[in-house]
């Protein structure tokens, strides 16, 4: 007898903003590597990965030593801005293994704790630094929920939602999205060009180099270069926000070294700490340093056990097994992609390293989606949808995933979108759950 799971105080107590916890209905109690556990004993394949955060995993036992030993010792776990042994060996890992081997000069400003933060702080400093107000973004882009980072946010519901307007801020299509293609770097050149073009000279461009909640749209090597070339040549700062698709999740440790590009200001947290704590900064190009002591601040920038776990993680970077199963794992889902490709009529898979979006818009669309998203669920899988309507299955495993589990991952995916010959879960109509209503593309 299965004894329903007890999800009564979350039901009364908690508020009604709560989201994920409706499309994965279980409790679940215990996590190690790509696999979650639920309290009545089910286990799941995670390629979610906390919206992109667990890039090593639950619970890396690399990472996880570190800290119960740092625990165990008394470390500080609290610190504001203080210097701590943990936050200096976190700062000369990140130099030595990240910004030194890149040819990459930034200073390191530590936010709040979460992405939103250090987008706050980027928007923040890229203004001062020029002393103007203009931004540009992009259709479908995310980049956070506090008021600053909402209003470089597409979508329209969460912004209503903030009561944000478009006061300074202007919103240009991406390279692609569902509408199709858009020459944004010409019109960008057009508008910028022109002295009466009504568009002011901006602060800054803010862009992700992979969209992923917008549907997961990686920008090509040339309209990321365009970019960068465009905003140096009219003084604009180019604002990565690499907080999903940074720390490795498309190969490189940045996903603008694909480009070859160097942007004036990077956001990166999620993944950052590599276990799950919250850790956030914004990296500037040492000249727009330009901040006064304490001018940006936040109780929690000094999160010194996501140091201790940002550190070990940095020191996987520096093994080989690591770094052969970030190749071989991505090269499993570019197979992968092209076989959905060939052999599902209608689905578009869009793809970089451990990023696969498998866009249904014009195959069954959000409807489908949700169906395949649940039937993976209920076959013990976790996968996660994107896109401006939730049409597209976002996969997004641990970076460190066996190649047994990502198989047996991949299997059930498949199952749920229909083996070729096979009736596919888009046809079986299935009502959808009102839970699944939601401000999609806002994660
Ligand atoms: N930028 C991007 C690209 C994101 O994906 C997210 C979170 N999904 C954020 C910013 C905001 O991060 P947080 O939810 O930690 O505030």
């Amino acid at each position: 007898m299965t004894v329903a799971a007890d999800i009564a105080v979350f039901e009364t107590l908690e508020s009604e903003v709560r989201l994920y916890c409706r499309t994965f209905p279980a409790v679940f109690s215990r996590a190690r590597g790509a696999e979650l556990h639920a309290e009545d004993g089910r286990v799941f394949i995670d390629f979610f990965c906390g919206a992109g955060t667990l890039n090593y995993g639950h619970n890396n036992e690399h990472i996880g030593r570190r800290l119960t030993a740092y625990l165990a010792d008394s470390g500080l776990a609290h610190g504001l801005d203080l210097h701590t042994v943990a936050k200096r060996e976190f700062l000369t890992r990140l130099r030595d293994v990240v910004l030194a081997p890149r040819g990459l000069d930034y200073k390191v400003q530590f936010c709040g704790p979460t992405g939103t933060d250090a987008v706050e702080a980027a928007l923040k400093v890229a203004r001062k630094a020029t002393g103007r107000r203009g931004v540009i973004a992009f259709c479908g882009a995310y980049h956070g929920m506090s008021r600053g980072s909402l209003a470089v946010t597409g979508n329209r519901r969460a912004r209503a939602a903030g009561g944000v307007g478009m006061a300074d801020v202007m919103f240009v299509p991406y390279e692609d999205g569902p509408a199709g293609r858009f020459d944004s770097i010409g019109y960008l050149e057009r508008m910028l060009a022109d002295p009466s073009s009504g568009m002011d000279v901006p602060a800054a461009v803010i862009v992700e180099p992979l969209q992923m909640e917008g549907g997961l749209y990686p920008a090509s090597v040339p309209w990321l270069r365009r970019l960068r070339e465009l905003t140096e040549r009219h003084g604009v700062l180019l604002i990565c926000d690499e907080i999903q698709s940074g720390c490795g999740r498309t190969g490189p440790f940045f996903c603008f070294e694909h480009a070859g590009v160097v942007p004036d200001i990077v956001t990166l947290s999620k993944a950052l700490s590599g276990y799950g704590l919250p850790l956030s900064v914004t990296l500037l190009r040492r000249d727009l340093d330009v901040w006064a002591p304490g001018e940006h601040t936040g109780t929690f920038r000094g999160n010194q056990l996501a140091f201790v776990t940002a550190t070990a993680a940095l020191e996987l970077w520096e093994r080989a097994d690591f770094q052969a199963g970030l190749v071989t794992a991505g090269a499993r889902l570019h197979r992968f992609a092209a076989w959905v490709r060939e052999t599902q009529p209608g689905v578009t898979v869009r793809q970089r390293g451990l990023a696969m979006g498998i866009d249904l818009g014009a195959a069954g669309g959000p409807a489908r989606a949700g169906r395949v998203q649940r039937q993976c669920f209920e076959n013990g899988l976790i996968v996660e949808r994107c896109g401006r309507e939730d049409e597209v299955l976002k996969v997004i495993p641990p970076l460190t995933i066996d190649p047994v589990t990502l198989e047996r991952g991949l299997a059930v995916l498949l199952d749920a979108l229909g083996r070729p010959g096979q009736a596919a879960a888009g046809v079986t109509a299935r009502a959808a759950s009102p839970a699944a209503v939601r401000v999609a593309g806002t994660r």
